[in-house]
């Protein structure tokens, strides 16, 4: 098969969709793999490095499209990209189609089988293809929040670990999931006097078995994440309610009642935020402030580490990129119920029910 990786034309995105490694282990298994020059660039890999793994450098995305059977990506085709899509191609990238009819329409005008990350599941019911980014985010939350707990930054001026006869921060991390749990290791790893919440009793077990000695575990009812929110220096916002926005832990009013100078990271920020006084900010200016308590809320986290990321998310997608193309994507979905439920749409039909629900289309 022949498999094409564009560069990404969304602003601000520089990841890409494949690296060196995958390009590699695609030839060994006998495919062509066609990058377009720079694809790699924003995420520190030359077309020399592609080379040296086997690909051919095409000139432009439009050869890449015209040549290729298979388009490996990392964010949605824009406008021009869909146009440049055809009948029997093969699409694999995030689409998040529930809340973009433009773009579904014009995957369904194009014909292309279009199988979305974001939809792919495992075995253990979850995302494999958005559990690394998660983890970036996560990670991320309190590196970025504690260059915003540093005064000239309009934080409280507290030191992560501490020092010797001097507390350490104080860090709230609300929701234990993939983002929260991989916050809180950072965070105590750091020297921080760290606490989770989640509303999730078998989370919460299984945090307190694998990590009782390096973080606190609670029961995230509301007196419970006030009480911690009024003694802590940072508050990770890491909750997710499947398919709804993020429910609203701290309003307005209460954000009078926390420390001067906290620092609030909204990773959840991409859901509407879990707290009332975020808003979406970008990484150019990704901080502000209200009622005295700083808000990082920056929507697309992985972006600011888009090498790491990029090798995150390649680790990931590599083993269905090598599926679909061994097997061709109707023998790989027939083989994989997993990678079957990435289809999004096929040949003109959505073929995934909750986008359909959600955009009143048929699928
Ligand atoms: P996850 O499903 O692994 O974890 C979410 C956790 O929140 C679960 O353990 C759940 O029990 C808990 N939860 C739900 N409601 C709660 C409540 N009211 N109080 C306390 N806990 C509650 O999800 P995840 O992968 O960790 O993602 C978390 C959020 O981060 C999502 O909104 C996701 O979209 C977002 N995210 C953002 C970025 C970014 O760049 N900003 C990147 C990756 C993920």
């Amino acid at each position: 098969m022949r498999i094409g990786c564009p560069k990404e034309i969304k602003p601000q995105e520089f990841r890409v969709g494949l690296t060196p490694d995958a390009t590699a282990e695609a030839v060994a298994h006998g495919h062509t793999v066609l990058i377009e020059t720079g694809a790699g660039v924003g995420a520190g890999f030359t077309d020399d490095d592609y080379i040296a793994a086997g690909a051919e450098i095409a000139p432009d995305a439009t050869s890449v499209f015209e040549r290729a059977d298979m388009i490996v990506k990392v964010k949605e085709p824009q406008p021009v990209e869909c146009a440049l899509l055809r009948a029997g191609q093969i699409l694999f990238t995030y689409l998040h189609l529930a809340p973009d009819p433009v773009q579904t329409k014009a995957l369904l005008a194009s014909g292309a089988t279009c199988i979305a990350y974001e939809t792919v599941t495992d075995a253990r019911g979850g995302l494999p293809l958005l559990a690394p980014m998660s983890e970036v985010a996560g990670r991320l939350a309190p590196q970025v929040g504690a260059w915003t707990l540093q005064k000239a930054n309009g934080g409280r001026g507290v030191l992560m670990g501490g020092v010797p006869g001097v507390a350490p921060a104080r860090v709230l991390v609300i929701g234990g999931g993939v983002v929260g749990t991989h916050a809180a290791r950072i965070a105590a790893g750091m020297g921080a006097d760290v606490t989770v919440l989640d509303r999730s009793l078998p989370r919460l077990r299984q945090l307190d078995d694998q990590f009782g000695g390096m973080f606190k575990t609670g029961y995230a009812s509301k007196a419970a994440t006030m009480e911690l929110a009024r003694a802590a220096d940072m508050i990770v916002g890491a909750v997710l309610i499947p398919g709804a926005a993020a429910p609203k832990l701290i309003s307005r009013d209460e954000l009078k009642e926390l420390k001067p100078g906290a620092v609030l990271v909204d990773v959840a920020i991409d859901q509407g935020g879990c707290f009332e006084t975020s808003r979406a900010t970008t990484h150019q200016d990704p901080i502000y402030e209200v009622d005295g308590v700083m808000h990082y809320c920056v929507a697309n986290m992985p972006g600011a580490v888009a090498r790491s990321s990029t090798l995150a998310l390649g680790n990931a997608t590599m083993p269905f990129v090598l599926a679909l193309a061994d097997k061709g994507w109707k023998e790989a979905c027939r083989t994989d119920p997993h990678l079957l439920n990435g289809l999004n749409v096929h040949a003109g039909q959505l073929t995934y029910a909750a986008v359909g629900t959600a955009l009143g289309l048929s699928a």
